[in-house]
């Protein structure tokens, strides 16, 4: 087992965690608390503060405050403290990396080996973007005028994050914010707030102007409801479930602001007779069951081309099998716990239905006592075959260590099979055939599109969804412009 860092004994020895609002670390106004349990073994490690609609009125009060100045300062002076910032995240990595694993289950070496230095890097690339933010000069037909755009920030942004990779999401949406002179609240899901609030810590560390930056912890309902609707924010950007995506729209349509959606997906991983079989089971196994499924990518509808199904299956079961479920703490467990009791509920009851519908290949169960630690939620890595393209459990996201593998017989019906969703967000193809693999990619309605290989990512690469999905993109240029106005000027050069 790992032990814990002392810094990360230390931060969960306080009584309750605070809120960030202007500069200061206070209490929700109600007082209220709400606990963290490790999914791991269901212990209780903290608390955190319970905010409502006044807390949020208070941060969103002190964002608009910073705005002014924040907005004006010089693209170096932010470029330095984001740097600072960034530099202290890597420099933390491993504390970082612990308290994400210990609130939401995901193996620790995972998380000090991907999460922790992407934050860090995200953030070490968001703090170029200042003197990259570029306008242009547009020649127009109408004499003595001179007209060029400038992209300005917008305000105070709403960022919403989910559980699953907060530290990622953290720094992939309040990095670009930040960069382009925008003030922001953040409302971190309330599985996955402690290594937000440390991020937080370090953000007043590294001289981060008071108000800049603001987290309001609490319940989804009352914190994000109030937070998508709050008249002060500008834009709101969230990612999180399709459902929860919906309702943001709807709390933002009043004042029409700006929404950016990273949703959920259901997504279809596609492999061709004529594959490297070895490497995509591999990648289907790590497709399927990395963050023990709870992936918004988690390639969960596997098809396989009928010549080499069976071969195929057999692998993929035995991939599967050999894999170790566990404390997120154990560092041989490649599967961690399900993050709590309500999506561990939910994941068995469409394990139920599977079992009623098609052919259980592997798994199908919690994990049975005294193979795991008790308190925890655990469930076996399953795999299905045999389920109709019309059941909950192709058409529905689980969110957990659930795939069903199809047969298929022709590039033509799989493309239609993996496009009949109403998500899009990404998909796999193995094949060594690169023209195949170019057509299949340009049919796939999906934001991404990995290749021989699955859920890569990086911070100048977009990313984001078709359909159901979302829309909008993080990462890349299109980050930049998702937290920007576009304004053109219009000079009269002779006057
Ligand atoms: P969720 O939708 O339940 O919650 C996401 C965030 O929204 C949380 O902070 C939550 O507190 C908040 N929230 C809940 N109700 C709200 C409301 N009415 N108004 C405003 N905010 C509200 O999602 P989750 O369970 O935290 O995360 C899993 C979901 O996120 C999955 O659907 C997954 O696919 C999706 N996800 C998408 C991406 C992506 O990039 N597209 C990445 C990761 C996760």
């Amino acid at each position: 087992m790992i032990e814990l860092h002392p810094a990360v004994s230390t931060f969960l020895s306080r009584p309750s965690q605070k809120l960030l609002v202007g500069g200061a670390w206070v209490d929700a106004v109600s007082g209220k608390t709400q606990r963290v349990l490790n999914p791991s073994d269901g212990a209780a490690v903290a608390n955190i503060a319970s905010g409502d609609a006044r807390d949020i009125d208070l941060a969103v009060s002190a964002a608009r405050s910073a705005f002014p100045s924040w907005s004006t300062t010089a693209p170096g002076a932010r470029e330095a403290v984001l740097r600072r910032f960034a530099s202290l995240i890597l420099d933390h990595a491993e504390e970082l990396a612990q308290l994400e694993s210990i609130e939401n289950g995901k193996p620790y070496g995972h998380t000090l080996s991907i999460d922790a230095p992407v934050c860090g890097r995200n953030m070490m690339n968001a703090s170029g973007i200042p003197s990259r933010i570029l306008g242009e000069t547009i020649p127009v037909s109408i004499p003595g005028m001179f007209v060029y755009t400038r992209r300005e920030p917008l305000g105070v942004i709403g960022i919403i994050t989910p559980w699953n990779y907060p530290l990622v999401h953290f720094s992939q949406k309040i990095g670009p914010a930040l960069a382009a002179g925008n003030c922001v609240v953040l409302k971190p899901a309330s599985l996955a707030s402690l290594c937000c609030l440390r991020l937080g810590e370090l953000a007043v560390e590294a001289g981060l102007p008071a108000g800049t930056l603001n987290i309001v912890t609490g319940q989804g309902s009352a914190t994000g409801a109030a937070l998508s609707a709050h008249p002060l924010v500008a834009k709101v950007q969230i990612t999180g479930s399709t459902a929860v995506g919906k309702s943001i729209i709807r709390g933002a349509s009043e004042t029409l602001k700006r929404v950016t959606l990273e949703l959920g997906s259901k997504a279809p991983n596609i492999v061709f007779a004529d594959a490297d079989i070895p490497a995509a089971v591999e990648g289907a196994f790590l497709a399927a069951f990395g963050n023990s499924g709870q992936s918004c990518v988690a390639g969960s509808r596997l098809y396989v081309e009928k010549p080499i199904f069976d071969r195929f299956a057999d692998l993929f079961v035995e991939r599967a099998k050999r894999a170790k479920v566990g404390h997120a703490f154990d560092s041989g467990a490649e599967l961690g716990p399900i993050v709590d009791r309500v999506q561990f509920d939910s994941i068995l009851a469409y394990i139920e239905k599977g079992k009623n519908e098609g052919r259980l290949l592997l798994g199908g169960s919690a994990c049975a006592a005294g193979t795991v630690p008790s308190g925890g939620c655990y469930i076996e890595p399953t795999i299905f075959s045999g389920i109709a393209d019309n059941s909950a459990l192709t058409r529905e996201e689980i969110f957990g260590p659930v795939v069903c593998i199809y047969q298929f017989d022709t590039e033509e019906e799989v493309i239609r099979r993996a496009n009949d969703t109403r998500y899009g967000l990404a998909a796999g193809v193995w094949t060594k055939d690169g023209a195949k693999a170019s057509r299949v990619s340009a049919a796939i309605e999906a934001g991404v599109v990995w290749v021989n290989t699955y859920d890569k990512f990086a911070n100048n690469v977009p990313f984001g969804g078709f359909k159901e999905s979302g829309y909008g993109r993080d990462n890349g240029t299109a980050s930049i412009e998702a937290v920007t106005e576009l304004k053109s000027v219009w000079i009269n050069t002779n006057a």
